[in-house]
């Protein structure tokens, strides 16, 4: 069960994505996964090269649609444990859209988002996740804009598993994933992934200094949705851990009617020239 493959990767060194990658491959492992089970989906920015740097199936997408080429991958292929990943420019600008759905839909997909608050692959600009005030390239006064609080709104978008790490802590991350992995329904952890050549505010030096770990707060219960959000807002969103997970609910493959039986994949569709021919009347 060895996730690597030989290519290899040209992030740049010590970005926070590595990380990323070598978590994941290690949770599939512990999880006792295959390759040729696995689905890795990515979107565009620096972290959507991680779909071809991990021994799976994969497919890099397009900007901001992991998540709808992901769902499309699990409706055709119930068997395969589907990851989608991408950045916070990709999930939280032009995807965002597609984020809250997924979420709110709870198919059985672990999604995350390497969250570097910056556009790495173009050179350097704000995201959705850059702090007000922050100065780039195409903010060269400092942002005039908040930052969107991902955690809360996967919360009150009806998130079942919300989880969030950081790049330097391997061990939380592999937790985490697997966990996320293991999870019945969508899984949304946000990983603190720094982008070290263009966010030169939140390092890696920066999140030790101002991350907080659930696993330290006293009594914290991931089962309790008031008490993430109230967390939350005490520590304006920088902690980690699982934040809350809702195990009752029932996934998208649960309640879908037939899909426990089906799978397009394997279905013999029968399409012969006259189902076709009558498919297409039915448009005429
Ligand atoms: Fe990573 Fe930033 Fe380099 Fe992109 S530009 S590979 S996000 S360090």
């Amino acid at each position: 069960k060895d996730f690597r493959n030989k290519v290899k990767p040209n992030w740049c060194p010590g970005c926070g994505d590595f990380s990323v990658q070598a978590s994941i491959q290690k949770a599939a492992a512990n999880i006792g996964l295959e390759p040729e089970g696995v689905a890795l989906i990515s979107g565009i920015g620096c972290s959507g090269r991680i779909s071809g740097y991990i021994h799976s199936y994969g497919f890099h997408g397009i900007h901001g649609r992991a998540l709808p080429l992901a769902q499309g991958v699990k409706m055709a292929n119930k068997d395969l444990t589907v990851i989608a990943s991408g950045g916070d420019g990709d999930g939280f600008a032009i995807g965002m859209g597609h984020t809250i759905h997924a979420i709110r839909r709870n198919m059985n997909i672990t999604y995350i988002v390497m969250d570097n608050q910056i556009y790495g692959l173009t050179k350097g600009q704000t995201s959705p996740r850059s702090e007000m005030g922050f100065v780039t390239k195409s903010t060269p006064e400092g942002s005039i804009e908040s930052s969107v609080n991902v955690i809360e709104m996967a919360l009150s978008s009806g998130a079942t598993f919300v989880a969030q790490s950081f790049s330097s802590d391997l061990k939380d991350l592999t937790s985490i994933i697997e966990q996320g992995i293991q999870h019945d329904g969508f899984s949304f952890i946000n990983v603190f992934s720094p982008c070290v050549t263009y966010n030169k505010i939140n390092t890696y030096e920066w999140f030790k200094e101002n991350l907080v770990k659930l696993k330290d707060i006293d009594g914290y219960d991931p089962s309790s949705r008031e008490e993430a959000m109230r967390t939350l807002m005490n520590y304006d969103g920088l902690v980690s851990g699982l934040i809350y997970q809702n195990k009752e609910q029932k996934s998208y493959q649960q309640l879908i009617h037939g899909y426990k039986e089906d799978s397009l994949v394997t279905s013999d569709l029968n399409m012969n020239d006259d189902h076709f021919e009558k498919l297409i009347s039915e448009f005429m």
